[in-house]
């Protein structure tokens, strides 16, 4: 099926082609090696053994490596694939891959496709050019990808090339993780050890695994694509240095949730067949609050995979944007005045029968264990918000949380009314007994139904509990979610050890102790509690008396990965290492310091080689205008206004080129500036508020110049033309 499609921003009109028309349960996962494909092409007891390293984390036998890599193979070149690679996520944030051919030479010259089991398994990028954060000169050079059997390989197309993608770990040859991936494994691991020893002593012995669930909401923007590509600031820093506010902006609150423009949905349409292609169950799609913003949410998946997952939905949503003449902005604040977008990671505890733990139960045992978990992640939180907060450090995200919009720096967690209360209630003796009545009194049975309902009242919260979950909101819209996930994973864990060891410490009734221990527990930890309204000034203060911390932008909170009750805390569960934490902060800090100086850069740029040229046209059409109308009507001309508008560009020229040269010497100052911290600091304050400066007078220029001569799009174009 073909459609025509108006570009109104270009004018010109182009073709999208539909390729399926059926329904999606048809095709859904047919570009992964899923289990489906699996039971056909593996033989039945290899099939059992791969099934079983899957689903139960077991390790990999290298004897069925080769029958595997042979059927990957099969299948893959039956759906076009030429090439193979090993996917991995290294500490950039992305995602790498370095294709290599299935082609192979016999002894006799002839062209083959071969796919080994060594190959399969292991891949040998030239590690040197990732992020290693010093490890790399502490440890040895060379680094490797390891297959990780626990999320499906998939076939990536892209124009008419299809690749064979191998999810995979990347390893330093001394073992050091040089990616994102490897400590969200371990973390998966910990939870899982912590979670089940609570559970076996409370005496659930059902439950022979435990896994984190996570469903990322993805917010992005869509503009045109011609516009994207005559702004600098768009195509090297991923959001507008510069622009003037629209007229309108969000104001009139009509595109949440409104209906979807014609040529949006042809393009949602087209990144959901992808997704589900690839076996991404995309669930749900919608306007977002700001003109231009969307979002998309998959049903949530084991953390592992909806990590890969949501890597998968961020590039898709560009690759497939590309098509539809459009450009997707995943950054956390494109527009300076207009929502920023952010990604709420949804993370909860499953076992594996599906029992969410997260879900308060029907049973009074499953409801004691269901507090003993919801204290534990609480407890977490309170213990360790400073990374949690760390986790979503970021100079994008710099602009959301602790600026002007939701939500804050301060990690704090919402419960609603109701479980407040229950907590409440054993917090003060009111609930005492773990006998059947009590718990059953406490109405928990009864809880999913109306948390439910006050759940979503409380919009403001960086961490709410909704239900059966809870919602990480300060995760940024372009992060990798795999950071937030291992912190939560690990910390969690943490609780979970730490409220066993004392359940185990008392004697009599597992559950009594229970309760006893999560009253204890309570007092100490509610400070983290809050019901209203995170926005407020009042909670910034009130959180201050509470001693909660409020580290408002990245380099104040990016120091907080290496404390010494952070280096503990990893070490001890084996998430990451002191040297791997290390190289964490060191690429954190890093990066915080190249992204700002781009900003800073391609601002100048703009400034200098854009808008002062052209704003000085403008000037000069004013003055020769002034000047002619004088020469025609003579000394008595009634020019006075004009000559005033005229003086009015020229102060504000002179001001954008005095902003601008201080913005150069600070620049060049930094660059002199060796101590990384202190270097991300001058960027964060000094370059920040020059940069700040700088824009106000240019977007006051902006308003006063001839549209026509303005060198960049403007934010009405932007954001209502597509
Ligand atoms: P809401 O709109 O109230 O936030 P939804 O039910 O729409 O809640 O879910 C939002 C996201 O939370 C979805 O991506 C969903 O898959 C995810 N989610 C739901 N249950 C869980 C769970 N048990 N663990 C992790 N994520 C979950
Ligand atoms: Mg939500």
């Amino acid at each position: 099926m073909k459609r025509f499609i108006k570009n109104i921003a270009s004018e010109r009109e182009y073709v999208i082609t539909r390729e399926k028309e059926m329904p999606v349960s048809q095709y859904y996962g047919e570009d992964t090696f899923n289990f489906k494909v699996m039971r056909q092409k593996l033989p039945a007891n290899v099939c059992k053994k791969l099934m079983r390293i899957i689903k139960e984390g077991e390790r990999l036998d290298p004897e069925i490596a080769d029958t595997v890599a042979h059927a990957m193979k099969e299948w893959a070149i039956e759906k076009g694939a030429t090439h193979f690679c090993h996917w991995f996520q290294p500490m950039t944030g992305a995602t790498a891959e370095k294709h290599d051919s299935f082609l192979e030479f016999t002894e006799f010259g002839e062209a083959i496709e071969r796919f080994s089991a060594e190959t399969l398994v292991k891949g040998e990028p030239d590690a040197s050019s990732f992020p290693s954060g010093g490890l790399r000169s502490t440890f040895e050079a060379r680094g490797y990808t390891a297959w990780d059997p626990s999320s499906p390989a998939f076939i990536l197309r892209s124009g008419i090339g299809a690749t064979l993608c191998i999810p995979s770990v990347f390893l330093s040859y001394t073992g050091e993780a040089l990616d994102k991936k490897t400590p969200l494994l371990r973390s998966i691991n910990a939870i899982n050890k912590s979670a089940l020893r609570v559970m076996r002593l409370l005496g659930n012995d059902r439950a022979t695994r435990v896994i984190a669930t996570v469903g990322p909401e993805q917010e992005y923007f869509l503009i045109d694509m011609d516009y994207y590509y005559k702004r600098p600031d768009l195509v090297l820093t991923g959001r507008t240095l510069l622009g003037a506010a629209p007229t309108k902006g969000q104001q009139l609150e009509d595109h949440y949730f409104g209906s979807i423009k014609e040529r949006i949905l042809s393009y949602m349409h087209d990144v959901e067949e992808e997704l589900y292609k690839l076996g991404i169950p995309a669930k749900t799609r919608h306007n977002e609050v700001a003109p231009s913003q969307y979002e998309i949410a998959p049903i949530f998946e084991e953390a592992n995979i909806a990590v890969d997952h949501n890597h998968l939905v961020m590039e898709t949503l560009k690759r497939v944007a590309q098509n539809h003449r459009l450009a997707a902005l995943l950054h956390e604040k494109p527009f300076a005045g207009i929502n920023g977008s952010g990604k709420h990671c949804n993370w909860s505890l499953s076992d594996n029968l599906g029992n969410n733990l997260l879900n308060p139960g029907k049973s009074p045992q499953d409801n004691v264990q269901f507090l003993v978990f919801l204290t534990a992640t609480i407890r977490a939180v309170y213990y360790h918000a400073d990374l949690l907060r760390a986790s979503v450090a970021s100079s994008g995200n710099d602009h959301r949380l602790g600026a002007n919009e939701a939500p804050p720096a301060i990690i704090s967690v919402f419960l609603g009314e109701q479980l407040t209360k229950i907590l409440n209630d054993i917090e003060n003796g009111i609930i005492t007994k773990a006998t059947n009545e009590a718990i059953i009194d406490l109405g928990l049975s009864t809880l999913p139904v109306l948390s439910k309902d006050n759940t979503d009242r409380n919009r403001t919260s960086p961490f709410a509990f909704t239900g059966n979950k809870f919602e990480f909101r300060a995760v940024g819209s372009s992060q990798s979610i795999a950071f937030p996930v291992t912190i939560l994973n690990t910390i969690v864990a943490e609780s979970l050890d730490i409220l066993a060891d004392k359940i185990e410490t008392k004697s009599g009734d597992v559950r009594q102790a229970a309760i006893d221990v999560i009253r204890d527990e309570i007092k100490k930890i509610k400070p983290v509690l809050f019901m209203g309204d995170n926005y407020s000034r009042e909670w910034e203060e009130e959180a201050a008396r509470r001693g909660l911390p409020n580290k408002k932008v990245t380099v104040e909170s990016l120091p907080d990965l290496v404390t010494k009750k952070a280096i503990t805390l990893f070490q001890s569960y084996n998430v990451l290492s002191p040297v791997e934490l290390e190289a964490r902060y060191t690429i954190r800090l890093e990066r915080y310091i190249k992204e700002m100086d781009i900003e800073a850069k391609t601002m100048l740029d703009m400034v200098r080689t854009r808008i002062i040229p052209a704003t000085m046209r403008y000037q000069s059409s004013v003055a020769s205008s002034c000047l002619r109308i004088i020469d025609l009507l003579g000394e008595k001309a009634p020019v006075d206004d004009q000559k005033k508008m005229c003086a009015t560009i020229t102060a504000l020229n002179n001001d954008v080129i005095k902003e601008a040269s201080k913005l150069d010497e600070l620049i060049e100052k930094a660059s002199t500036i060796h101590d990384e911290l202190e270097k991300a600091k001058f960027y964060a304050y000094t370059i920040k508020e020059q940069m700040g400066k700088l824009r106000a007078e240019a977007d006051m220029l902006e308003t006063h110049t001839s549209d026509n001569l303005w060198p960049f799009p403007r934010f009405w174009e932007m954001l209502f033309i597509s």
